[in-house]
């Protein structure tokens, strides 16, 4: 009888357990800022298309690692996180007559085709003015959604770069052709000395990923209040 008891006790103290332990991962996954947001993260560039480079810098390899981190912080921040490209190759097909048409084809095709909530393409600048430097946002022209998430981004990038510059709409294919929302962002110029050690320092590249994962925080819940 004692030892029947015993085993009781032992099964009702295992069912506790299991309860507050569903109930504590449960509020956590509720808790999460982006639980139940997909984010398509879009590095600009790669394979033989370096993009913009400066110095030893590739752009399609800064894009690269700026989106890897991106990819990190959304995550935590419970987001689902779709990559157009997760490594150093553009996804036009072997033998094609247009590589960077293709490549861009089928960018557009992933945000327009995959379930998703929006999309950040990330890009770096360059100029013939080697003074030029900082940070820009664009969003295709009379979208509301996209022009609201750009200007978050933009007075977030104004305050790291210590610039004054506008968000833009931007006359680019991906922005042109997708129909979600979602914004281009120039990261800094490659062609300007003080943004480029900044863009080649592993920890900018993670203070630019923090400053997208909370600008679309802040952006998504605008859109819920
Ligand atoms: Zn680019």
């Amino acid at each position: 009888m004692k030892q029947r008891r015993r085993w009781m006790i032992a099964c009702l103290c295992i069912f506790a357990l299991v309860a507050v332990w569903k109930v504590q991962a449960e509020t956590k996954s509720q808790a999460l800022p982006l639980s139940g947001v997909t984010v398509v993260v879009d590095p600009g560039h790669g394979g033989k298309d370096d993009g913009a480079s400066g110095g030893d810098l590739k752009e399609q390899e800064i894009n690269l690692a700026i989106a890897l981190k991106l990819r990190t912080e959304l995550e935590k921040a419970g987001a689902n996180v779709t990559m157009t490209r997760d490594g150093s190759y553009d996804l036009a097909s072997d033998g094609a007559t247009n590589r960077k048409r293709e490549d861009m084809k089928k960018r557009v095709e992933i945000i327009n085709t995959e379930p998703n909530d929006l999309f950040i393409s990330i890009h770096l600048n360059t100029y013939p003015n080697v003074s030029i430097h900082g940070a820009q946002a664009f969003y295709r022209k009379g979208d509301e959604a996209s022009k609201q998430l750009a200007e978050i981004i933009q007075r977030r990038f104004n305050d790291l770069t210590q610039t004054e510059k506008k968000s833009k709409t931007g006359d680019y294919f991906i922005l042109n052709e997708s129909e979600r929302p979602g914004v281009l962002v120039e990261c800094g110029f490659l062609s300007n000395a003080g943004d480029r050690k900044s863009l080649a320092q592993s920890s900018y590249q993670q203070q630019l990923a923090q400053l997208f994962t909370e600008s679309i925080e802040e952006y998504l819940m605008a859109l819920t209040l």
